[in-house]
């Protein structure tokens, strides 16, 4: 027997959040004819934008608002309501929202600020919102935010306070701060860019970043997301979101919070810390995200992506009727992803033939300063027809007998003919601006300065390579784990801090890491016996949990050839140690064997935590010079093989692991494992609060690489079970 499976797809499966962006109906409570306020420009949007539903303002003080028949409480609508915009009073707030779950609302876009963003108080009435709505199941935008918009032709829903219709198109944004929203939105519109959504968070007491991109994941009006963030929600769980979305639709974030001071406005200003920054940098590196750093720049990557195809390409050539502006895009593609094309002899000889003798068809190909909408035609169609050619970008500098308007009407049919991106330059009259949207339908994507475009160019460019990049995988070693829990859940419970010498090498040694031999002997201990059980040369340093940079205090003593040298210089060290005042910190000496030889480079590998991010793991040029030299790069757990590798490869001494003036290459495969072993060492063993493998002395073959400095900080586990830092 067969039974008939229902044929509900994608597209009809309802969604939590359909009842805020597809309502058939709108509570608005707060209305009200008031010029000047917020309830009164709500109402209005709603009602220019043509709502393809019903509204019913809300407000006891009036029987009707423009016309319309206006309901004392929401429980008074006699029709079912599916979203309620609330614009009443904080105090009022909560009153609302219980009516609302009494009337059987299902979703809320609460646009009053005066919550947790405040401080305890309005916490407190926020938390108490939060109860509400989701024990009677409502989903909630805000508070303290400015709307949402939904311009999908069957929606045209606009419940914000923002002047001006926002067109119909393929970019869903997402703001936490509602000021910007507006300007954002203005610029947009400026540009002739549409949307399909818009949302201001608010305070994201409910709906945040990551409900927003699963919502805009299978939205098919959706081709683009952007987001103005100042913190993260769950960072883990926006790693793996955007990882798997970005492959589908482009992601450009603009995440503020980067400077100490920023951070501090971020937390005042939507109640949220904003995370480290670099934290935040090894978080959108790692998922795809095309990250910008302004709001301009955000909109100009997006109308690059949204005016043009992605590249298949890096080679950029530059069509232009003057020379400076090229000089510049040339000098802005350099070192970064970009490479210049080389034409064909056959392109060349008809650009050649397609221009006056002074014209140059080298690229950047520069017509003469009086080339005509007829020549832009002809000579970026020679160009974007040449299999060498990616991407073009076309400057335009208008003498004052070319008409702009028809250079980038022309400009734009041949993009589209050749289906190739073109980012124009245009260094026109400011009217020009506002006319080509309006004038020239489906219009190559325009920017003021030659920067801007190949800053653009850049980005697409970055994203096709993130777009055929494999996903890489998160890999599992044998490892140890039981030995090295054990290890640290004793130190845990224990009151935490520092591992002692034994314990970090041997939970290094259950994950894979090659550790040197090492004998530790008590301050006043023995030399000889432990001289005994290992090979000279070695290496004696201190021990003990306050001294954290032991060369500084004279406490490593490298090379040593034989046991005499040994008791030498185990009192040459204690008398530097006497000196340094650090003597009674000392818990006892190592000796170690020494590792490595010329070919080998010293590195670094680490972990910290961020107290949002979770676990950090860092990479890096190490040795004593780390914090000066800055060559590491972070990335956020999870951690896959394809990050590992490109871990290894961003930091800028790379070519130094690859070998100079002769040198072998150490064994960067070997490096990349040691990456994983860590990630999956941190994903295992909870509890670890600081990492630092410092150096590991990495030469040409895995077999003599050696970690031989290490500092393992575990925290405490109190009474509960809970974790602190341990000091
Ligand atoms: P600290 O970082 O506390 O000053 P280290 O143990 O890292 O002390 O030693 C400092 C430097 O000495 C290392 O960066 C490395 O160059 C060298 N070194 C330390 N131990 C060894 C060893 N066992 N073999 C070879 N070189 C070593
Ligand atoms: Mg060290």
């Amino acid at each position: 027997m067969t039974f008939a499976v229902s044929a509900s797809g994608p597209f009809n499966r309802m969604h939590s959040l359909d009842a805020i962006f597809k309502p058939r109906s709108i509570a608005v409570i707060g209305a009200t004819p008031r010029p000047g306020s917020i309830g009164r420009e709500i109402l209005g949007n709603l009602f220019a934008n043509e709502f393809n539903g019903k509204i019913f303002p809300v407000n006891p003080k009036y029987e009707y608002i423009h016309s319309t028949k206006t309901y004392p409480s929401v429980t008074e609508i006699p029709d079912p309501v599916d979203l309620a915009v609330i614009v009443v009073p904080a105090a009022r707030v909560l009153g609302v929202v219980q009516e609302c779950a009494k009337k059987g609302v299902k979703g809320l876009v609460i646009i009053t600020a005066g919550f947790r963003e405040i401080g305890p108080e309005g916490a407190k009435l926020e938390d108490a919102i939060i109860a509400v709505a989701s024990e009677h199941g409502m989903r909630m935008i805000g508070p303290n935010c400015m709307g949402v918009i939904d311009a999908t032709p069957e929606v045209r829903m606009n419940a914000t306070f923002s002047p001006g219709v926002p067109p119909s198109g393929t970019v869903a944004f997402m703001t936490q701060s509602g000021a910007l929203g507006v300007a954002i939105l203005l610029a947009v519109q400026k540009l002739g860019l549409g949307f399909s959504y818009f949302a201001s968070v608010g305070n994201k007491a409910d709906v945040g970043a990551m409900d927003l991109l699963e919502y805009w994941e299978d939205d098919r009006h959706t081709q683009l997301i952007a987001m103005y963030l100042e913190s993260f929600g769950d960072p883990r769980r926006f790693t793996e979101m955007s990882k798997r979305i970005s492959k589908t639709k482009p992601i450009v974030v603009v995440k503020s919070g980067t400077s100490a001071a920023g951070a501090r406005a971020a937390s005042s200003h939507t109640g949220s810390l904003a995370g480290l920054e670099v934290a935040s940098d090894a978080l959108l590196q790692q998922c795809g995200v095309n990250r910008v750093s302004s709001i301009e720049e955000m909109i100009h990557v997006v109308a690059g992506f949204v005016g043009a195809p992605i590249p298949r390409g890096n080679r950029l050539c530059i069509v232009t009727n003057a020379g400076g502006p090229a000089i510049m895009a040339v000098d802005a593609a350099d070192g970064h992803g970009l490479q210049i094309a080389t034409l064909s002899e056959t392109t060349r000889a008809a650009m050649r033939k397609a221009l006056p003798a002074e014209a140059s068809v080298e690229n950047p190909v520069a017509m003469v300063a009086s080339a005509d909408h007829d020549q832009y035609e002809r000579v970026l169609d020679l160009a974007l027809a040449d299999d060498h050619v990616d991407l073009a970008i076309a400057i335009f500098v208008p003498p004052l007998m070319i008409e702009p308007l028809e250079v980038i009407r022309r400009i734009t049919k041949v993009a589209r003919a050749r289906a190739k991106p073109v980012y124009s330059v245009l260094m026109a009259e400011e009217s020009y601006y506002e006319r080509i949207p309006r004038e020239v339908p489906n219009a190559v994507p325009i920017f003021r300065f030659p920067e801007d475009a190949v800053k653009v160019a850049e980005h697409t460019n970055r994203y096709r390579l993130w777009r055929s990049r494999p996903a890489g995988e998160v890999c599992s070693f044998r490892v140890d784990k039981a030995l090295a829990r054990k290890w640290v859940e004793k130190k845990r419970h224990t009151g935490g801090g520092y591992l002692g010498p034994e314990e970090t090498r041997e939970i290094l040694e259950a994950y894979g890491f090659p550790t040197v031999r090492q004998a530790v002997v008590a301050v006043e201990g023995d030399m000889r016996a432990a001289a005994r059980s290992l090979a000279f040369p070695v290496a004696l340093k201190v021990v003990g949990e306050k001294i954290v940079h032991k060369s500084d205090v004279g406490g490593v003593i490298l090379g040593i050839p034989d046991e005499k040298a040994l008791a030498l210089a185990r009192d040459t060290m204690r008398a530097s140690l006497e000196r340094a005042g650090v003597l009674g910190h000392a818990t006892g000496f190592l000796v170690q064997e020494m590792a490595g030889d010329a070919s080998g480079k010293e590195v670094i590998l680490g972990v910290a935590q961020d107290p949002k991010f979770g676990p950090l793991l860092m990479f890096g040029m190490g040795g004593r010079y780390v914090e000066i030299l800055r060559d590491v790069a972070f990335r956020v757990l999870p951690v896959t093989d394809i990050d590992a590798r490109e871990m290894v490869r961003s930091i800028r001494s790379f070519p130094l692991l690859q070998g100079v003036r002769g040198e072998s290459p150490v064994d960067v495969e070997f490096i990349e494992e040691m990456i994983l072993r860590l990630a999956q060492l941190v994903d295992e063993v909870p509890g670890v609060e600081e990492l630092d493998l410092n150096p590991v002395i990495v030469t040409p073959d895995r077999a003599s690489c050696r970690v031989v400095d290490a500092r393992i900080r575990v925290a405490a586990v109190d009474g509960t079970g809970r974790s602190r830092p341990s000091g």
